[in-house]
């Protein structure tokens, strides 16, 4: 579903290489993990994943479904069923999370040819998806992830990959500044998108959401390359002892 070849990437602005030469295969019904010390290159390889501007990829390629997306535009990738919850996920001052979600949802809608959801069916699907994820409603009428707190960001981005039902889910940095409840709630609403026809990358400095999203496959990913692939006893491994043996295997 997702192949990375020999990506290299840097900052348009000033040039800076933070993805050199990143090689990573993804198949559809895998959930795979990508792990890494801080300042690796996990949230680039996302950004860029999602279309972001502000990277440039210099060599290498993204194939999705076996096409390549780097020529479409962030909004194009979404309408073909990618979908990314960033590390930092975004505010939307002015627009209520409600509106904010039925807009997304009737974008894919339209981009499929399909027709626009009714309002009685949009909210019969909103409020079953919010309860799987102990939202309360009240929260979706205030402005998306304006004043919400992590863990009603995180929630936030989960609700909105349960409603558009995505092919391919990337999750950066889920679990940073979740209680251990809110963890097992978007734990829970991750592994109840895993399906056959899905892939799902989930990015994490700790094994400790690997506990309740069990990966099939992990990556480690070091100054933007993948230095180590294998599959979820990696991770223990990892938390274990650390990245230094594998980081000084790979040196
Ligand atoms: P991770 O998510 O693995 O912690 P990041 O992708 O956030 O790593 O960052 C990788 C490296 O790239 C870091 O050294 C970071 O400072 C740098 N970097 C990423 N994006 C930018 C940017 N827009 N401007 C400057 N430096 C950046
Ligand atoms: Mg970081
Ligand atoms: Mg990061």
């Amino acid at each position: 579903m997702l192949e990375i070849r020999n990506l290299h990437a840097r900052i348009a602005e000033d040039g800076t290489e933070i993805i050199r030469g990143l090689d990573l295969t993804v198949k559809a019904g895998e959930v795979a993990a990508i792990m890494g010390p801080n300042g690796s290159g996990k949230s680039t390889l996302s950004y860029i994943l999602a279309g972001r501007e502000d990277y440039e990829v210099t060599e290498g390629d993204i194939l999705y479904n076996g096409e390549s997306i780097l020529e479409l535009d962030a909004a194009e990738r979404a309408a073909k069923g990618i979908f990314l919850a960033f590390q930092y996920p975004v505010e939307i001052p002015g627009v209520a999370t409600m509106q904010f979600l039925k807009v997304a949802m009737n974008e894919q809608r339209k981009a499929r040819g399909e027709e626009e959801l009714k309002t009685p069916d949009f909210m019969r699907l909103v409020k079953d998806a919010a309860g799987k994820l102990q939202i309360n409603t009240e929260m979706l009428k205030r402005p998306l992830n304006v004043g919400f707190s992590g863990g009603e960001k995180k929630r936030a981005e989960i609700l909105q990959m349960a409603l558009l039902q995505p092919q391919l889910c990337v999750l950066d940095e889920t679990d940073s500044g979740l209680d251990i409840d809110a963890l097992k709630i978007v734990a829970d609403g991750v592994n109840a998108l895993r399906s056959p026809d899905r892939a799902v990358v989930v990015i994490t400095h700790y094994q400790r959401l690997l506990d309740y999203i069990i990966p099939d496959t992990v990556h480690v990913l070091y100054k933007g390359q993948v230095i180590k692939s294998g599959d979820k006893t990696l991770a223990h491994e990892l938390e274990a002892n650390g990245y230094a043996d594998i980081i000084g295997a790979a040196a």
